[in-house]
């Protein structure tokens, strides 16, 4: 395995403090106004703590903003962690036992809405840290939705289709009770695809009586043949670069003038590269968990996608050349899109980076501590909740589609996908302006003052 691993707590000194948003630090690099909620919400002041990384970025937007106490302790935990196992009749006649998760964390705005990772190494903290980021990521980006996120614990590629159909099954029988086309709707996500949807929407379907005149709504991302979209599968690509076309003139960079490298070579990495290309940018270097590669003339994207699609890696890919990581991080180039799993650029990887933007295909794959360097170099960091915005917005026309009974065409999904970023972006620019942070922060920010109005018109129950 090359690199498409996240090594957690490898970074001894990432923190909030080390960002550069230090607010009367409290120890570990926290501020006291977050340890203060870390404490009433029971949270590990672990500054390797993926949660609480995550939640320590909005506490810092809260702080600068003024959000009322109340809501930042509502948003510092989900509202629901629902754990489950399950057992699986193996191809070999064997029972295996699979652990589940969904975790519903915000409904403020809408039904909980987000995807489901199937991972090997999938966790509590994980899924919660990406389900509070869906919160962020659809208030941010205009959707009716909270945020929601899932998984199995189980690598997909040692399983046989049967087998995972089984898995898949029995899982969404476990969660059945806890989703709803109006209530939670999941998605794919890391390592889950559009069959997986599709399995997931018949046995909802099956299995409900309350899931209203179409139960196939309680997932996105499904085939076209069963009330998918078009446009769906590249959105979070097309999100990537509808991002990077907005924000790289401000940077004095043309997309068709940009060079660019990809980590992790997966649905969102292989589209941004595709879509990238296509408006004329170059693709110098590319990483995923078999091996790093590169050519200073340039990666074909849509030839390097039909190699990865045929042998599972970008190894091996003859035209170009295999590097090391450390020659693949150094690579000069304009744009450096992550788009693999959480954490994967820490201290190490940001000392060796050689760009001027890194746009986050992925959530979350910079780390405090790592975002600090690259501040520091002059790097400009495109967060995550705004520019992978892109699945999830056209996730949720698919969602209309189907409650609509309508099928749109893929100029209509582009155009409205575009719509919602563009302003999403506008959104972030302003609160940059208006509040003197980071581009990060400002995205909090935007995302947090809708939360912050929806709660103060419906207030609290009781
Ligand atoms: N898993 C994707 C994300 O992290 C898409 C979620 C969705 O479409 O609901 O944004």
């Amino acid at each position: 395995m090359a690199t498409a691993t996240k090594s957690k707590s490898k970074s001894g000194t990432s923190s909030h403090a080390a960002n550069g948003h230090a607010n009367g630090s409290a120890g570990n690099g926290f501020s006291k106004a977050a340890v203060t909620i870390f404490d009433q919400v029971g949270l590990p002041k672990d500054p390797d703590n993926l949660y609480t990384q995550t939640v320590s970025v909005m506490l810092h937007a809260a702080e600068l903003m003024g959000l009322p106490d109340y809501l930042r302790l509502i948003l510092a935990q989900p509202k629901n962690e629902i754990m489950v196992h399950f057992p699986v009749k193996m191809d070999n006649g064997k029972h295996e036992l699979f652990k589940g998760y969904r975790v519903q964390h915000n409904n403020a705005l809408g039904p909980y809405k987000g995807g489901l990772r199937f991972h090997h190494d999938v966790h509590l903290d994980d899924v919660k840290s990406l389900a509070f980021l869906m919160t962020m990521k659809c208030s941010l980006v205009g959707v009716p939705y909270g945020g929601g996120k899932g998984g199995i614990k189980v690598d997909p590629r040692q399983h046989s289709k049967t087998e995972m159909e089984h898995i898949v099954r029995r899982f969404t029988a476990a969660i059945a009770h806890n989703i709803g086309p109006d209530y939670d709707i999941p998605a794919p996500d890391v390592g889950s695809n559009s069959q997986h949807m599709a399995w997931i929407a018949d046995t909802f379907s099956f299995l409900s009586e309350i899931g209203g005149d179409n139960p196939a709504a309680v997932i996105t991302g499904k085939p076209i043949e069963y009330g998918g979209s078009l446009g769906r599968e590249k959105a979070t690509g097309q999100g990537v670069v509808d991002t990077l076309v907005e924000m790289l003139p401000e940077l004095k960079l043309k997309p068709e003038k940009c060079t660019f490298s990809v980590l992790g070579y997966g649905n969102v990495g292989s589209w941004s590269g595709k879509i990238f290309q296509d408006k004329g940018a170059k693709m110098i270097a590319v990483a995923d968990h078999t091996g790093f590669i590169r050519n200073d003339r340039g990666i074909d994207a849509y030839d390097l996608d039909t190699h990865v699609k045929k042998t599972g890696g970008v190894k091996g890919y003859a035209k170009a050349t295999a590097i090391s990581k450390e020659e693949f991080y150094k690579t000069k180039v304009d744009v450096f899109i992550p788009a693999a799993l959480e954490q994967m650029i820490q201290e190490p990887e940001a000392n060796m980076m050689n760009c001027r933007v890194v746009a986050e295909g992925a959530n979350a794959p910079t780390t405090p501590a790592g975002e600090r360097i690259l501040m520091s170099k002059g790097i400009e960091v495109l967060p995550a909740i705004l520019c992978n915005a892109g699945g999830v917005t056209v996730s949720y026309f698919e969602w209309v589609q189907n409650k609509t009974f309508q099928a749109w065409d893929l100029e209509s999904v582009d155009a409205e996908l575009n719509k919602h970023m563009v302003k999403a972006a506008q959104k972030t620019r302003k609160a940059r302006a208006e509040f003197k942070c980071d581009l990060r922060t400002a995205a909090y920010i935007a995302a947090l003052q809708r939360l912050k109005e929806a709660y103060e018109i419906r207030g609290l129950f009781p």
